[in-house]
């Protein structure tokens, strides 16, 4: 691609009169995205960029997939805007489909993912006629009050006290068991803590537990197979619904439509956005069970915004899930990810920085550590390091666009991303792991 005339000036008006998120604004660094096409965009000093987080994890069928720009097209030539009350063709289509995958009932449509988060704890909460949602600490549920509140991690801060009602338990993360067990012989107390606190909060009181089907920024945590009938089984006996939040871990990611669907078990709330349109257009999506939708025919849904059921982001979602089937790209996800184990795999055993490589499908990540042997982390919770810093700037200077946080490195590319591009980007970020094997190896003196 040609050079942008005038790149350095779009930036500067960019800082000038925007805002960019969950920045410090000054330390904002905006790569100037001109276009993009497939596993790769473009950047407006004519530089090519492997995308390797593929936006934030949602570009499923990567840049400018022409199966999802027609529909587009085609349905802005035909009706561009119809209310939140307005039946439309996209919209029966959609619902349907997503009743198909899921297995569940009918859908509400949103704007996103916090959104959607939003409507499933209200939705949970009139169903169920209980107030309090338990949810983890290491999840991210969005950035609007009530979903920054529920998130666990540590950007539910700002926001706090937030909204009440939230009560939060520990996480599947076998590498850093907080109960000090080891998965081989532990008794699931991640699950089973879970009783206790339903107990010492209420079981009449409890509404909902939400939960990511795999845990995304807050390092990949893939649980136990066993977890999830197990925390099936907790929640039936105690009438409290799950909430499947699969904004990241769903539409094909781990090689299904849902994170869930590989343990078996079925939710009675699912919320999606980013795989649902490949991050096309701006839509989500709170998937409800027979029950629920049930108790909505005769009962009052209280939600819906203005743009709810947009029917442009509807149709570049019908495109999009049918872009998933005619090219098998789960399969496909299935099969790369195997290869992409393989090589994660490899890493861990070559690499002195890495400690845990962990997977499912195209969704993975490498969690980095000082000494493999007491784990310390390569980068303490919620900071950076100079280690990390390295990474990151390595990778970044050889254009692969990479999501890193904390002393987590993420490997999500689109779903339609090729061997050989794999294959490279994986070159740059071992590059990056003997750098880093090296800094740990030969620290640098305090006064160096
Ligand atoms: N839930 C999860 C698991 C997410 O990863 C995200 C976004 N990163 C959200 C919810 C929020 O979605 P959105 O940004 O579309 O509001």
């Amino acid at each position: 691609p040609d050079a942008h005339p005038d790149s350095q000036q779009v930036i500067q008006d960019n800082r000038d009169h925007t805002l960019f998120s969950w920045s410090v604004q000054q330390a904002a660094n905006p790569i100037h995205m001109t276009g993009g096409k497939g596993s790769h965009f473009y950047d407006g000093d004519g530089g090519t960029w492997l995308d390797f987080s593929s936006q934030l994890i949602n570009l499923n069928v990567g840049h400018q997939h022409p199966a999802v720009l027609d529909a587009i097209k085609a349905q802005v030539d035909t009706l561009c805007f119809a209310g939140p009350s307005f039946a439309t063709d996209v919209r029966a289509t959609l619902g349907k489909k997503l009743r198909e995958v899921t297995g569940l009932g009918k859908s509400f449509f949103t704007l996103g993912g916090s959104e959607a988060n939003e409507n499933a704890m209200k939705m949970a909460r009139l169903y169920t006629g209980r107030d309090k949602i338990i949810t983890r600490y290491r999840s991210y549920h969005g950035a609007t009050m009530g979903s920054m509140t529920a998130s666990g991690d540590p950007r539910r801060w700002p926001v706090e006290p937030g909204v009440p009602g939230i009560v939060r338990a520990f996480d599947p993360y076998c590498y850093r068991c907080p109960f000090g067990q080891n998965v081989e012989s532990c008794k699931r107390e991640c699950v089973s803590h879970i009783e206790e606190i339903i107990q010492m909060e209420g079981p009449q009181n409890i509404a909902a537990i939400m939960v990511e089907g795999i845990t995304g920024s807050n390092g990949l945590l893939v649980p136990p197979d066993d977890y999830y009938p197990k925390l099936r089984a907790l929640c039936d006996k105690y009438g409290i619904l799950i909430i499947d939040d699969e904004v990241m871990s769903g539409f094909g990611r781990t090689g299904k439509w849902l994170a869930t669907q590989h343990y078996g078990i079925k939710p009675d709330i699912v919320t999606c956005a980013k795989g649902l349109t490949s991050g096309y257009m701006p839509l989500g999506a709170v998937v409800v069970s027979d029950a629920i939708a049930e108790y909505f025919e005769t009962h009052f849904l209280a939600g819906g915004l203005t743009y709810s059921g947009h029917p442009v982001s509807l149709a570049a979602a019908v495109a999009n899930l049918k872009v998933y089937e005619d090219e098998n790209l789960f399969g496909r996800t299935r099969e790369m990810g195997a290869y992409l184990a393989l090589r994660l795999e490899a890493m861990k055993a070559k690499y002195a920085c890495v400690g845990d490589v962990r997977y499912k499908g195209l969704f993975s990540v490498i969690e980095l550590v000082k000494d493999k042997a007491t784990r310390e982390p390569l980068a303490p919770f919620n900071g950076t390091s100079p280690e990390m810093g390295k990474l990151a700037g390595h990778i970044k200077s050889r254009h692969v666009y990479a999501y890193s946080r904390f002393n987590f490195l993420w490997v999500c590319p689109p779903l339609i991303i090729t061997k050989e591009e794999l294959d490279a980007g994986l070159a740059v970020y071992e590059e990056a792991l003997a750098l880093v094997d090296q800094m740990i190896a030969a620290p640098v003196a305090a006064d160096d």
